[in-house]
């Protein structure tokens, strides 16, 4: 059957996105002269399985940007994405195109495999969110919703803000999550719902494939290619409707939003809101001094830890040592924010006891460090020692969601005796089981392996290394969970 032009027409997805503050700090680059070739580029993708062709004819003055650097983002990703979003039986399209338009406003926009760009958005942006916002529309083409339609009349059709959430997820989670570009939900996360689409969802989608379900991007995306999204498909998977996961994902916004120092009145820090006291959440550092703190097998803090501006301090490492928590934890949640200066190196350690010789013969640490300028190769988030994130294809190294030093930072680390889960900024690096085979296996592997208390106790205080770099903390809350 012929599709009449129009359905083809109302498929077609127009896409505005919200700049953020990165691009707009962007000079804009002054466009070169429209001299120069013209026209279509074709570029043949993964050994010529698939091609795409770039058309400017219309705008001269971007042909050297699309050539030097949007030819080779789409050459790279265009089969990352498909691989990103697979289904049975599903076949990419083979021949695509990006054509710059003179006239049309808004961003971008896709319809079936033709991704037109609006050249007047694009020309400022080149050197901040243009080629993101190609890798947006690519990943619509990869999308394909609208194929089931065409042959199945009871082809369901996925939510706008679903479609565009997904899109914006693998854009800044899989293409550049080294921006942060759904930070932007940390600046009002009162209004943020999960439906709110693009950069939104994105950050909604993201909290839910790392607290509930790994591959629920790929499963949502097959149904709603085959015609099948259904919202029943949330509560299938999850066991939670996406009301519910809209809900828990908001609380955990906000406990985020007043973490980066975004919540409306400063005041904020080190306070829990009603909601997080109801969850069971407790402020391990009150802001003010250093009670319920005491350095390692001490009942003292030395000087080099300080409090100052309601934040704990380690202000010189070479009189700080080990700062270990007067409570001890054995299966909870600890979130916090640090701040590590130029070349720092620090860490959280966990069921510390005090035993051996050092808090770190027992406790297994969390990473902390200025992962641009610190020696140590362990890098910020890694278990250390036994374990550390996947790559990142858009770096080819191991994935990094921390920001600069003299930054703060959102640490979100799990222990129980069924997972552990080490988080960066919203970004989950990973998960283990203390004591599993693969634990053991590593920990052998280590230098751990000659420390016969290593992470051999189940409960133990939570320990600030303070001998490696200042480094400040804020906003300590732990909740704890009954051991079953
Ligand atoms: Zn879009």
């Amino acid at each position: 059957m012929k599709i009449p032009s129009f359905i083809i027409l109302a498929a077609a997805l127009a896409c505005s996105i919200t700049p953020s503050t990165f691009a707009d700090d962007q000079p804009a680059e002054t466009a070169p002269k429209a001299e120069g070739p013209s026209g279509k580029q074709t570029i043949e993708i993964a050994g010529g399985k698939y091609e795409c062709t770039i058309d400017t004819s219309e705008t001269p003055d971007l042909t050297s940007w699309t050539e030097k650097e949007l030819a080779p983002v789409v050459k790279e990703w265009y089969p990352k994405l498909v691989e990103l979003l697979p289904s049975e039986g599903f076949e990419a399209p083979a021949k695509i195109s990006i054509v710059f338009k003179k006239d049309m406003r808004g961003v971008a926009a896709t319809g079936g495999t033709r991704i037109s760009c609006a050249a007047d958005w694009f020309r400022p942006n080149l050197e901040g969110e243009a080629k993101g916002a190609v890798v947006h529309e690519l990943i619509h083409v990869v999308q394909q919703y609208g194929r089931s339609r065409q042959n199945n009349p009871d082809a369901t059709r996925a939510p706008g803000w679903f479609v565009e959430g997904l899109a914006d997820y693998i854009r800044w989670y899989a293409y550049e999550p080294q921006s942060h570009g759904t930070d932007i939900v940390l600046r009002k996360p009162e209004r943020a719902h999960y439906d709110s689409s693009y950069r939104v969802t994105a950050d909604f989608l993201n909290w839910v494939v790392g607290n509930y379900d790994h591959d629920l991007v790929k499963k949502l995306n097959a149904a709603a290619r085959e015609g099948k999204y259904d919202e029943a498909l949330w509560k299938q998977y999850t066991g939670k409707t996406v009301q519910e996961l809209g809900d828990e994902w908001k609380t955990n916004l906000s406990a985020r939003a007043a973490a980066v120092g975004n919540a409306p009145e400063t005041s904020k820090i080190n306070r829990l809101t009603e909601a997080q006291q109801k969850e069971g959440w407790k402020l391990l550092f009150n802001g003010k001094d250093l009670s319920g703190w005491h350095n390692f097998k001490t009942n003292t803090v030395c000087e080099g830890w300080q409090v100052k501006d309601g934040l704990l301090a380690c202000i010189d490492p070479h009189n700080a040592g080990d700062l270990c928590s007067q409570d001890e934890f054995g299966a909870f949640e600890l979130q916090l924010d640090y701040n590590i200066s130029v070349g720092g190196n620090s860490g959280i350690m966990y069921h510390v006891t005090e035993k051996g010789r050092a808090a770190w013969a027992s406790g297994p640490e969390f990473q902390l460090e200025d992962n641009k300028k610190a020696g140590d190769p362990i890098r910020c988030g890694w278990l250390y020692g036994l374990y550390q994130p996947p790559i990142d294809p858009s770096t080819g190294k191991p994935l990094d969601a921390t920001k600069s030093a003299g930054q703060w930072n959102h640490v979100r680390l799990l222990v129980t005796p069924e997972k552990c889960e080490h988080e960066i900024n919203g970004v989950k690096y990973f998960d283990y089981v203390i004591g599993s085979d693969d634990f053991n296996d590593r920990v052998a592997k280590s230098k751990f392996a000659k420390m016969p208390l290593f992470a051999k106790s189940k409960t133990g205080a939570v320990t600030l290394q303070g001998d490696h770099g200042q480094v400040s903390f804020r906003n300590i809350m732990i909740k704890t969970f009954d051991s079953k």
